[in-house]
């Protein structure tokens, strides 16, 4: 699960994208960067690793501007890397991308990207988008994107700037979560309602098979594919605190709680039918994975304080 922040107003974007990062850092993550609207282009700082790998990165070579987008991934597609971190750009860099899932069909869509000229410098699912993106805008972001993701299968979030559009936040929610929290004269994206909080409590929840296009002022969503939705913000209640253990007494049980859902989300985009599993980033040969007749599923945990990388 990867965490997705957003923000569009007066404020420098990228503290507001950091805080937000960090708030959602439960979610677990390998990788982070931010993007932001700056002297008419789209300024990028990534990094694989941990979040304050970035902070320093930008502490080094800071970026301004008062409209961004921030990520941290937690890969399927390409290893942890500074590459294969979001965003990721068109060939010009004029869009910019970050997603949260899967884009199922990203292989045959990136062999007709390629063979049309367009240059990759990632391994990632993701950069698809912002080559399709680049083929599809005519001078209208939201539609193109929606011509791009109308190609693409699979379940996810993804959030997208444009220096040709420098005053807009452009969403779409295939599944991923994805919250707009509104406040004065700024508006922010989140996919978890934590890293809203500092900032407002009014939210609007972005639903399935919808786009949302952020200005200052507001938001505007629609269906893909068809008309204007009109929904009345809601309120939250209750702190931060509260809103991270979703009403567990501790994170660890919260986690416990959370396994299935965990679980789910991650085969989410890799079951295209009941009947079949699609591991595209698994290469064995098929006459291998016939012959297995028992899986072991292993994960490599980090326990720095104690004693380095253990198996569990
Ligand atoms: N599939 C994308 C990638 O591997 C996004 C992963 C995520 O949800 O963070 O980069």
């Amino acid at each position: 699960m990867c965490g997705i922040m957003g923000y569009i107003g007066e404020r420098p974007a990228v503290p507001v994208l950091l805080d937000g990062l960090r708030r959602m850092e439960y979610r677990g993550y390998d990788s982070a960067g931010v993007a932001v609207i700056s002297n008419g282009g789209i300024e990028v700082r990534k990094s694989a690793g941990k979040l304050s790998q970035l902070v320093k990165i930008v502490e080094r070579t800071p970026l301004n501007g008062v409209v961004g987008i921030g990520h941290t991934r937690w890969a399927t597609h390409g290893h942890p890397s500074d590459e294969n971190a979001h965003p990721h750009a068109d060939c010009h860099g004029r869009v910019v991308v970050i997603h949260n899932g899967i884009i199922e069909n990203f292989l045959p869509l990136k062999e007709g990207l390629i063979a049309r000229g367009h240059t990759f410098r990632s391994d990632t699912d993701t950069e698809v988008l912002a080559h399709l993106i680049e083929e599809a805008y005519q001078g209208d972001l939201p539609a193109a994107v929606e011509q791009a993701v109308a190609q693409t299968s699979g379940a996810y979030a993804v959030v997208v700037l444009s220096a040709d559009d420098p005053d807009r936040i452009v969403a779409v929610r295939r599944i991923s979560p994805l919250i707009v929290g509104l406040g004065r004269g700024e508006i922010f994206l989140a996919s978890d309602i934590p890293a809203l909080l500092p900032h407002t409590r009014e939210v609007i929840i972005i639903e399935d098979g919808e786009l949302a296009v952020l200005t200052r002022d507001g938001v505007a969503i629609s269906r893909i594919g068809g008309g204007r939705v009109d929904r009345r913000p809601m309120r939250i209640t209750w702190d931060a605190g509260t809103a991270e253990k979703d009403g567990h007494a501790h994170f660890m049980h919260k986690e416990i709680h959370e396994q299935p859902r965990a679980l789910q989300e991650t085969m989410m985009g890799r079951l295209p039918d009941d009947r079949e599993i699609a591991l595209d980033g698994v290469d064995l040969p098929p006459e291998l994975v016939r012959s297995l007749r028992k899986l072991w599923v292993e994960a490599l945990v980090e326990q720095t304080a104690i004693s380095g990388p253990a198996r569990v």
